[in-house]
């Protein structure tokens, strides 16, 4: 691996006796990882990531892409390392708080949130760039949990909800020295100067969103690159200008996990050559009580008597409907948990809001067209639909969209599953049924393997 000089020259004095580990690490290939969804309950048998309990290496790289329970939500292919924010949350975080991931895009660190939250606990997934926004959506539909807001929105935007959120992760855009052996344009892109620029832009970020932390509040703060800057020196900027304490995760000696350089930050570093994954850095804040600060979000509006009911044949689509509080949007209905929907309701009047909750479906002439985001849901009702249960060859056909022939089944709207896991729906008109997955999802590459991918055997 060719290394800029200058980052040679940075990292070096930091690694110390461990820099030939690091090099030799970096020259092996990288490991592949992936995090089960703990909702759509499909298991697997193989080695686990320590730190992880739903987190299990693969022994080689299948292709993702052609496994249907990939696009079924059943799990994210997530580098390790980044699955440690997990430890943080589960030892910290309570229940039923506000959860913003603020650079949450492609979604790795939220749907891994959102396992971990109760049902009553909000997440907002924010990405400032409009098109991994959309990413970011699709992977938080496919994931499948109700009460998740997804944005698209700048810091400072945010920011004006003052003391809104309990925790907030700042996974920050960052220099990438951690992913140097993943991704070679992280080498290409890398100077002293951009890392300084990288320093900066995370300072605005995070005071840009401070004020939208309540006071007592949790930041999780993380990076996937080794040099101080981007790292301890900012975690002492936030302790020190922002006013915060950093709290200690519990972690295990043999997880191979390496503290900080600096004695007075309790993060967590992990090097590829000690921890089976990629480079990272994370640190736990605890935002200081602050005088005057807005905590008492009251309803924003509370429209529920004027507002038009959806017929309950169609509230019978999602379990545990007298949770759920319907509306319409739109052309499209929405379900969203009913102890939630006054927060929902705040972000909407505020923020640019990409998706949000269960979209049920919309009417369209006597018909009520199901959506894809109902068919992926972990509350959806599978009883309420006929389902037909397809092979791999028919389940990739759906996925690029072609048009199906179901034998014997009813016409109207099918549920198609694959391994009995929701997939999409068709409308079945007799001699074929027409295609309901979304177009921008459709897998577009033609080299169809000859033979089954099969991730999770
Ligand atoms: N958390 C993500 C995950 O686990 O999948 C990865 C996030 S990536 C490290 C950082 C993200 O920050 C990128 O999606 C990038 O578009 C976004 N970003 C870039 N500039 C930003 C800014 N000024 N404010 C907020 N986010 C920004």
């Amino acid at each position: 691996m060719n290394l800029p000089d200058d980052f040679i020259i940075r990292t070096k004095p930091l690694l110390r006796e461990e820099w030939d580990d690091l090099i030799a690490a970096l020259s092996s290939d990288s490991p592949t990882s992936i995090r089960l969804s703990r909702m759509k309950g499909i298991g697997i048998s193989g080695v686990k990531v320590p730190w992880c309990d739903t987190g299990y290496y693969l022994g080689k790289r299948p292709q993702f892409t052609f496994d249907p329970l990939f696009h079924a939500g059943c799990y994210y292919v997530q580098e390790a390392s980044s699955m440690f924010i997990g430890q943080a949350l589960k030892q910290y975080a309570e229940d039923d708080v506000k959860v913003l991931d603020l650079c949450a895009a492609p979604g790795g660190k939220s749907t891994l949130i959102a396992d971990l939250l109760n049902k009553d606990s909000l997440l907002v997934s924010n990405e400032v760039i409009r098109s991994r926004a959309n990413v970011l959506s699709e992977n938080m539909t496919k994931w499948g949990n109700p009460n998740v807001v997804v944005i698209n929105n700048d810091p400072a935007q945010i920011g004006k909800l003052k003391g809104f959120f309990d925790i907030i992760l700042v996974d920050a855009p960052c220099s990438g020295e951690g992913m140097f052996r993943k991704d070679e344009g992280a080498i290409s892109e890398w100077s002293v100067d951009n890392a300084r620029l990288c320093k900066e832009r995370q300072q605005r970020i995070l005071a840009d969103i401070w004020p939208a932390l309540k006071p007592d509040g949790l930041l999780l703060y993380s990076t996937c690159t080794y040099n101080l800057e981007e790292n301890e020196e900012n975690v002492q900027w936030i302790r020190d200008e922002l006013g915060a304490e950093v709290l200690p995760v519990d972690i295990q000696e043999e997880w191979g996990i390496s503290p900080s350089f600096a004695e007075d930050i309790p993060a967590c570093r992990f090097f590829p050559h000690k921890t089976k994954g990629e480079g990272f850095f994370f640190a736990l804040l605890r935002k200081q009580q602050e005088e005057g600060v807005r905590t008492d979000f009251r309803r924003k509006r509370n429209e529920k008597k004027n507002r038009v009911e959806l017929p309950d044949q169609y509230k019978d689509y999602i379990l545990d409907k007298e949770q759920f509080v319907f509306y319409p949007k739109g052309d499209s209905w929405y379900a969203f948990t009913e102890e939630l929907y006054n927060d929902v309701c705040i972000l909407n009047s505020s923020l640019n809001i990409v998706s949000e909750g269960i979209c049920l479906g919309e009417f369209k002439g006597k018909d009520f067209i199901p959506a894809q985001s109902l068919a992926l849901s972990n509350y959806l009702n599978v009883k309420a639909f006929e389902t037909y249960d397809m092979d791999w060859k028919t389940a990739i056909s759906y996925l690029r969209k072609e048009a199906l022939i179901l034998q014997d089944m009813p016409k109207g709207y099918i549920l198609l599953t694959y391994k009995n896991v929701p997939i999409g729906f068709v409308k079945n008109i007799g001699n074929r049924a027409n295609n309901l997955y979304p177009q921008e999802w459709r897998i577009r590459s033609a080299n169809i393997p000859e033979s089954e991918v099969n991730v999770m055997d």
